[in-house]
């Protein structure tokens, strides 16, 4: 019998599943779908600490900026540390950036506006300055997740300690129980008896945690990128975006909401994205919305005008009424711990999820404080049995 059972294959329930067996635990991953097939594989790859209000989700970020760095170490997918540049529209809202980074307390430098085309050569003029975080990074996140599961399996066992094993196309539909505790996952293939179970079901974590019982307000918050034709030299140095990013990601808005993020690839093609919007899971291609995302992009790097879009994708965050994932053992459900809804964060919040779920799992002192990531914090009397709470 494993002693966990992590549901998803998702880079955050490969970031779980690396950890646990690297803290000797033996672990079995299951996905209804392949490795990265949920939000995963539509996600932009942004680790990013400047977009953080202070607080527990900064904390987590800080301590994954950290966690990514180290992992990079293992190879296998690209880690860029290039840094991120938001860029401000007038001076109110240069002020406002610079005193979000004082209270940020991360490594930051104030750019003034002359000095922007220094980190940007190609930058839009007009900018009234910027703050720099060298702490900003990019990942693969699709590569990352296979990495994390295969150094799990392959480095783990070899160093004699514990196991990683991976099992896609396999659905959960229902908890194995002892009374309230689960002790297993019920699966369209059989029963698989756990010491624990992780819910690392992304923007299906409700539904996973609803098979148990107990509810998660996890909704999808759909989102757009776009993809230019590769170009023959790099015209976007590090992550670049305007202030008003940081304003959409911490909205609670259900309408539409675009503020570009511009990037630039080893591979050449750059990536604009993203655009946040509720909608349910509809797939639907929005012209309107990809129209925004190119002109926004365009009003950050002119130049782009001029370079033809090749295809664009879409993805499901899964967001979380106070923007916060939901990470720990659930009170309502012992034995049941969810890493889940880190709405658009959790490519690089994951390693951090994965080790504090891990000294979860052993008992460990957890390295941050979880409390205000627990499950059961929609409960109006946070001892409730899934009571749905009010959504944003
Ligand atoms: C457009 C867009 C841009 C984004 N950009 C960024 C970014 O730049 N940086 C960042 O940090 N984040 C970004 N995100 C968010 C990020 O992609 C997600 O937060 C992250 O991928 C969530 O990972 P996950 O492992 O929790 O979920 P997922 O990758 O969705 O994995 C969950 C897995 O659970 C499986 N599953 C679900 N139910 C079951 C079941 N019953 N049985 C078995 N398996 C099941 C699914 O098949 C899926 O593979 C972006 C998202 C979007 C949409």
């Amino acid at each position: 019998m494993p002693d966990v059972v992590v549901i998803g294959a998702g880079v955050v329930g490969a970031a779980c599943a690396h950890y646990a067996a690297r803290a000797g635990l033996d672990v079995v991953v299951l996905d209804r779908g392949p490795v990265a097939g949920g939000t995963t594989g539509a996600g932009e790859g942004n680790v990013l600490v400047s977009d953080k209000e202070p607080g527990p989700e900064l904390d987590l970020a800080v301590l994954s900026a950290g966690l990514w760095r180290e992992l990079a170490g293992l190879g296998g997918f690209e880690y860029e540390p290039k840094g991120g540049l938001v860029v401000a529209e007038d001076d109110e809202v240069l002020a406002a950036l610079t005193a979000l980074a004082a209270g940020q307390g991360v490594e930051h430098t104030v750019v003034d506006a002359g000095r922007l085309t220094d980190y940007e050569p190609h930058l839009a003029q007009g900018f009234a300055g910027g703050v720099f975080y060298p702490q900003d990074a990019q990942v693969q996140p699709m590569l990352a997740a296979a990495t994390l599961l295969r150094e799990g399996a392959q480095g783990v066992q070899g160093a004699g300690r514990g196991t990683l094993s991976l099992r896609t196309g396999v659905t959960v539909t229902g908890f194995l129980r002892d009374g309230e505790r689960v002790t297993g996952v019920r699966t369209d293939r059989g029963d698989i008896p756990a010491g624990a179970v992780v819910n690392a079901a992304g923007t299906w974590g409700g539904e996973v945690a609803a098979l148990a019982g107990v509810h998660l307000p996890i909704l999808p918050r759909r989102g757009f990128i776009l993809v230019t034709e590769p170009l023959d030299e790099p015209l976007v140095l590090h992550k670049v975006y305007t202030a008003a990013y940081v304003t959409n990601v911490a909205s609670d808005s259900a309408g539409l909401e675009t503020s570009a993020v511009v990037e630039g690839t080893p591979s050449g093609p750059v990536l604009i994205g993203a655009s946040r919007e509720r909608v349910g899971f509809d797939r639907t291609v929005s012209i309107p919305v990809l129209e925004r995302l190119a002109r926004q992009a365009v009003e950050l790097f002119p130049a782009l005008a001029a370079r033809r879009v090749i295809r664009a994708y879409c993805g499901f965050r899964p967001y979380c009424p106070d923007h916060l994932p939901v990470i720990g053992e659930d009170p309502r459900a012992p034995g049941l711990y969810h890493a889940c809804g880190h709405e658009g964060a959790g490519i690089g919040l994951a390693p951090a999820t994965g080790h504090l779920i891990a000294q979860a799992l052993t008992g460990a002192r957890p390295g941050l404080d979880l409390d205000p990531f627990r499950p059961d914090r929609f409960d109006p009397d946070r001892s409730g049995t899934g009571t749905p709470a009010k959504e944003g």
